[in-house]
């Protein structure tokens, strides 16, 4: 650490990792980060995590791309063998701006004008500002001409929030994190936060030392499970039974809220009706949990003073996320643990701007502020608004848009070119295989990232962006927090800032944007995303957030506060009440069998984040898991003659990857945990594209594989 005498300056900012959103400063000596301080901020309280406080050297990474590039004639994409992705140089040649940003626009443009506007498609990113969402989508929208527009959130939120917003109105969380300290009992259910919002984790570990129970229930025991009063590691896949379950020990024991489901629910006798048939005793042997242990959880949940849910990608990446959700949101209805304090629903958000991306119409069935593209009053709005004509029909989701990258040239909705800033699919999608050959077979693919990723190795052209302490922009964090990042460097060699590559492509693609101002216009395109989205953010203007730092929303004037907890009177939807929709036990799309009898289960880990792009260039994260790593139970190293640090070979119906294995006693038995960040084993080689009906997630959470000890890399 360099103290602050010996630092040229201090710049204030947010960390670029998960969507806790913790405040931090950089400090900057001849233009490098040297170090990083937590800053007092309403989610952090000067606390960060080993990301957020040793994991910023990636932006000095001399791998950086620092020059336009432009794939050389006559080198093919191969998406079988993409290997080291350092290794590009002998692939591309750098390029001016001009012809760089010329190629990348014209043939996109060709590609509208010969095929149609659905054969283009775009990717933005949750690790961007939401002024650079807000643009992406704009420009998809209103250049391109399609709703073909994604990011990330398809894969890690989209079936929480399909449910939230149809049941209760808004896909944002009803209470924040740290409210966790007025709760008498927390459950933490499908989510890992010591590893995966640390920060986080450690309010709810005061909370635990203060009194409140902590309920983990998770096939994976993970570490909050020290802090747990209860710990419910049901069978993968069974999450359904175990919330149907506690639902029918509310009702059969007499402890529903009466007055606020008669007041505040609608559909109550239809889930009443559902649940008759999962008692606790019914779903016990299903779900693995002893029936008097569901009963004495859902017990205390029911009557506690307050019961706060916090879930993470256990609950939302299955074909049923969507019903895992809704089950969520019955169990905190009928208890009436929802609108006050200490209670509700948090989907804890993964990526730092996955709320604040999704919030900026991101997505490819609603504009800026979750209004449906196929709601003729939104529709005229926008296209008053940003004065051209829209498509009205829902675009392509991000695994939807792999597919029709690949089909057939007669398709009139064939993917002939995409955009993809700053995300990864060559490493993030399900199947890899079949990922890696739809962008592959692309015939124009342009990507803007600050590293060779995978997915830049299959593009034709490479557009050098800025990493997060290169610009100015705001961000969401998981507690409706929009925040302020300011940039504290500049980007290195011809690398370019997000919002001014944006533009340029737009004005390429013949619109005709003015934004002017410091920093690429980026607080004037905050202000335009504020009148798009007035109904949640009016009372935050840029000048508010340059002063205050953090303002939470729905905030309507300049002199709300914000509001932490939501539905306290009632709920956005149209009657004003929850709808309360029952769900029934749906199995997994892959099963285990004799062939592959294990179950796969991917995520994260606490050093790692998403594809590794970024902390495996960050020099303690990386030198702390340098390898890619898998988790067993002990039981079963036993069994396959396997000891710690040993090589294993997982096999499934898409792929295999090769790796280390290690002892973690926390993951089920006939199961196996691979973090997704390495390319060397790739996880999502292995992982089943099969989409939750209603979000379009796939099931990365659950797959059929074969474990075998050996295997050569
Ligand atoms: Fe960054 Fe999340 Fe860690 Fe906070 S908890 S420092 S936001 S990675």
């Amino acid at each position: 650490h360099i103290g602050a005498q010996a630092v040229d300056r201090k710049v204030d900012s947010v960390c670029p990792f998960c969507g806790v959103g913790c405040l931090l400063t950089y400090n900057v000596k001849d233009e490098v980060i040297v170090s990083v301080d937590g800053r007092d901020g309403p989610a952090n309280h000067g606390r960060l995590c080993v990301k957020g406080r040793f994991g910023f050297d990636y932006a000095h990474h001399p791998q950086r791309l620092t020059k336009p590039l432009i794939r050389k004639p006559g080198v093919p994409k191969n998406p079988d063998a993409l290997g080291d992705p350092t290794n590009w140089r002998e692939m591309f040649r750098e390029a001016s701006w001009d012809e760089a940003l010329d190629l990348a626009a014209g043939k996109l443009k060709f590609l509208r004008d010969t095929h149609g506007p659905k054969a283009l498609a775009g990717f933005g990113s949750a690790k961007g500002s939401n002024e650079e969402a807000y643009l992406f989508q704009k420009l998809v929208r209103t250049g391109f001409g399609s709703n073909n527009v994604d990011h990330c959130t398809r894969l890690c939120h989209a079936s929480s929030v399909a449910a939230l917003l149809e049941g209760v109105g808004s896909g944002a969380v009803s209470n924040q994190v740290n409210d966790v300290e007025h709760a008498g009992l927390i459950l933490v259910i499908g989510s890992n936060p010591t590893a995966n919002h640390p920060v986080a984790a450690t309010w709810m570990k005061n909370a635990a030392r203060r009194g409140t129970k902590i309920v983990l229930a998770d096939p994976r025991v993970t570490d909050i499970g020290k802090y747990a009063w209860r710990t419910l590691q049901f069978r993968a896949d069974t999450d359904v039974a175990l919330l149907n379950a506690m639902i029918h020990t509310v009702i059969d024991e007499g402890l529903v809220d009466a007055d606020f489901v008669a007041r505040r629910a609608s559909n109550f006798e239809a889930l009443k009706e559902n649940v008759k048939g999962y008692s606790a005793e019914a779903m016990a042997p299903i779900c693995g949990i002893p029936a008097e242990t569901i009963r004495e959880v859902a017990r205390e949940f029911a009557t506690s003073k307050g019961s706060m849910i916090l879930w993470g990608m256990g609950i939302s990446q299955h074909v049923h996320g969507t019903d895992n959700a809704r089950c969520l949101i019955a169990l905190v209805t009928v208890t009436g643990q929802i609108g006050k304090p200490g209670s509700g629903l948090h989907p804890l958000r993964g990526q730092n701007n996955v709320q604040g991306a999704s919030d900026a119409g991101l997505i490819p069935m609603m504009y800026p502020n979750y209004q449906r593209v196929d709601n003729a009053k939104a529709h005229d709005w926008f296209e008053a608004f940003w004065n051209t004509r829209l498509d009205s029909q829902p675009g392509y989701t991000v695994v939807e848009i792999m597919h029709k990258a690949l089909a057939p040239d007669s398709d009139p909705h064939k993917i002939r070119g995409m955009y993809i800033m700053g995300e990864n699919p060559a490493m993030s999608d399900p199947d890899l295989n079949h990922a890696r050959h739809a962008l592959a077979s692309l015939e124009h693919l342009v990507v803007q990232d600050i590293f060779m990723t995978e997915t830049a190795l299959l593009a034709d052209v490479v557009l050098p962006a800025s990493a997060w302490p290169e610009k100015t922009g705001t961000v969401t964090n998981t507690d409706r927090m929009v925040q302020m990042g300011r940039r504290a460097l500049n980007p290195p060699g011809d690398a370019r800032p997000d919002l001014w590559i944006i533009q340029e492509m737009a004005r390429r693609m013949g619109l005709a944007w003015n934004y002017q101002g410091p920093e690429c216009g980026v607080a004037e395109v905050y202000e335009e995303m504020r009148q798009a989205m007035h109904e949640a953010i009016e009372g935050i203007t840029w000048e508010r957030i340059e002063r205050e730092q953090s303002v939470t929303y729905p905030c309507l004037s300049a002199d709300d506060p914000g509001q932490p907890t939501v539905f306290v009177d009632d709920f956005p939807t149209q009657d004003g009440r929850v709808k309360l929709v029952p769900a029934d036990l749906i199995p997994a799309n892959e099963r285990p069998d004799a062939d592959y009898p294990f179950v796969l289960i991917t995520g994260r880990q606490l050093e790692h984040w998403h594809t590794g792009s970024m902390t495996r260039r960050a020099t303690v994260l990386d030198a702390i898991e340098p390898i890619a790593t898998a988790s067993m139970n002990g039981a079963d190293l036993q069994r396959l003659g396997l000891q710690p640090g040993d090589t294993i070979t997982v096999k499934s119906r898409r792929g295999e990857v090769v790796i280390t294995v290690r002892r973690d006693d926390g993951t089920p038995t006939n199961a196996v945990f691979i973090p997704f960040a390495y390319y060397e084993a790739a996880a999502n080689l292995l992982t089943n594209p099969a989409l939750d009906p209603f979000g379009k997630i796939p099931e990365f959470k659950y797959c059929a594989v074969a474990v075998t000890p050996g295997g050569t890399p």
